[in-house]
């Protein structure tokens, strides 16, 4: 056969295949770029998309009850081909963003809102246009500034050291993850150690901290729910005697862990006089202010949580009290070696990365390597509005707390403890007395479902010694007197609907 045939196979004929298969390929994969107009139309759709969201959100349901529950997404399977962005939208818009509970709505006074920032939308947005990676300083330098910069500035808040250090996580549990990890290798227990160790804390304490001993290989550790007074904060005397009697019966006290702000009332431990007992028993010390952590910027916060500062490790979320978005959760350590011990690790693919001096670098603070930047999100509202409308947001919840507590307690509920901070909880006893428990806890449910099938704003509840308890939280930047006024009269309404 000649080679000069244009069937010939060879090497020339190859090559001008190969490269015919090439454009195809790179025309095929043209969309993953849109040029400057597509990117307008697609900007200009989402944006119209948020606005149809945000211009409503005063009057959006705090719940939404469907049927469907959003299952009509799963008949727009990923396929070969896309669908049109309108058609996209559409689905989000009814598959996704109505149907459950609406975190952004100001009504959303259950378990703890946080609202989410326009500012911080706009930052995540812009994040992910660079995609700067803010995990190593050698590739990010400015990314990991920033990142330090804003660990920094909340431990500045805590009242740590300059030798702290931390870390921004996605959230309060794999924050306090990174906190157990810490305090576990900080005081050197190894397998050997672990059935041993003791850990303290209150049955009010988030579950999130027993997962985090489970996951860091310490499920075996002794737990210890140290005795409450009637208000659900931990009793500092009962703390020191417990600790004495694991020490006599050999055992290794190791870790107290105290609330600033627990989930279900949002009672502040005594944090001070915590400090004094883990200090002296040379117990890590760690304080879980993922709720309460940023009431801190607030004069009534700063006496509720006295004695944070003297804590060895905090974890505050961002996505609550700063109102950001969901996704940040920060972990501060007083002794930033602490976690970095804990933490750091080199594989041979980075030793470029290794030669470079600079800041420390949050892939050596943290399980994560290649991570979102989170760091834009939460700089962007900060730097732009500056910390005074953040103070002000959370005072106002504060105030707004006790309005409610007064106000509730006059349409004829009965309250528990005064809050500390944000959280009130509730119940209704019909008067007259002679209701069993199951009858006033069935009372209450039905309360809250009714509550949640009105939708104008949402409560949750908790079980305390036993009482079914509804449960008020003002902590979004979107909650002000007008929404706990609706609450109270919708509260008002469905005591009025109970069948007798
Ligand atoms: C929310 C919360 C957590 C868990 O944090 P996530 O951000 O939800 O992971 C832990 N502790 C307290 C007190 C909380 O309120």
């Amino acid at each position: 056969m000649p080679t000069n045939s244009p069937d010939a196979p060879g090497p020339e004929r190859d090559r001008a295949a190969l490269l015919d298969r090439r454009r195809q390929l790179e025309r095929a994969s043209r969309p993953l770029e849109p040029g400057t107009t597509r990117r307008k139309q697609l900007r200009n759709a989402v944006v119209a998309s948020s606005e149809r969201f945000l211009r409503r959100i005063e009057t959006l349901q705090a719940y939404v009850e469907t049927d469907e529950k959003g299952a009509g997404l799963l008949r727009s399977p990923i396929s070969e081909h896309g669908i049109p962005l309108d058609a996209a939208l559409e689905l989000l818009e009814r598959e996704v963003v109505r149907p459950g509970g609406n975190p952004a709505s100001g009504g959303h006074l259950a378990y703890i809102p946080g609202g989410g920032l326009y500012h911080s939308a706009l930052g995540d947005f812009l994040a992910a246009i660079s995609n700067k990676y803010a995990g190593v300083f050698f590739t990010g330098p400015g990314a990991v500034r920033m990142e330090n910069m804003l660990v920094r500035w909340v431990a500045d808040l805590v009242g740590y050291p300059a030798a702290a250090g931390g870390n921004i996580a996605s959230g309060g549990s794999i924050a306090t993850l990174a906190a157990v990890v810490t305090a576990r290798d900080a005081h050197a227990l190894k397998a050997a150690d672990f059935a041993a160790a003791v850990v303290y804390l209150t049955t009010q304490a988030h579950y999130c901290i027993e997962k985090a001993l489970r996951i860091a290989g310490l499920g075996q550790a002794q737990v210890r729910h140290v005795a409450m007074d009637e208000r659900f904060r931990m009793r500092p005397e009962a703390l020191a005697r417990a600790i004495t009697t694991d020490r006599q019966a050999g055992l290794r006290p190791w870790l107290v862990i105290a609330a600033a702000g627990t989930t279900d009332t949002g009672a502040a431990d005594p944090l001070a006089a915590i400090a004094d007992v883990a200090e002296r028993e040379r117990c890590w010390f760690h304080v879980d202010a993922a709720y309460g952590g940023f009431f801190l910027l607030t004069t009534e916060g700063r006496r509720a949580l006295a004695g944070i500062e003297r804590s060895d490790s905090a974890v505050l979320d961002p996505h609550k009290g700063l109102f950001l978005p969901y996704g940040s959760g920060i972990l501060v350590v007083r002794d930033a070696a602490a976690l970095a011990d804990a933490h750091h690790y080199f594989g041979n693919y980075m030793q470029d990365a290794m030669r470079e001096p600079g800041e420390v670098s949050p892939a050596d603070l943290s399980p994560e390597l290649t991570k979102h930047f989170r760091g834009l999100r939460m700089w962007l509202p900060l730097i732009l509005l500056g910390t005074r409308p953040f103070r002000a947001a959370l005072q106002e919840k504060l105030l707004l707390a006790r309005y409610f507590y007064h106000e509730v307690q006059a349409l004829g509920f009965e309250v528990g403890p005064v809050p500390d901070l944000s959280i009130v909880t509730f119940r209704w006893v019909p008067p007259g007395g002679g209701a069993s428990l199951e009858r006033v806890n069935a009372m209450n449910q039905m309360i809250v479902d009714g509550v949640r099938r009105d939708g104008r704003i949402f409560l949750s509840s908790t079980m305390l010694d036993g009482r079914f308890m509804i449960r008020m939280v003002a902590l979004s930047f979107r909650t002000h007197r007008r929404t706990i006024d609706l609450a109270l009269r919708i509260l008002r309404d469905q005591v009025a609907a109970i069948p007798t």
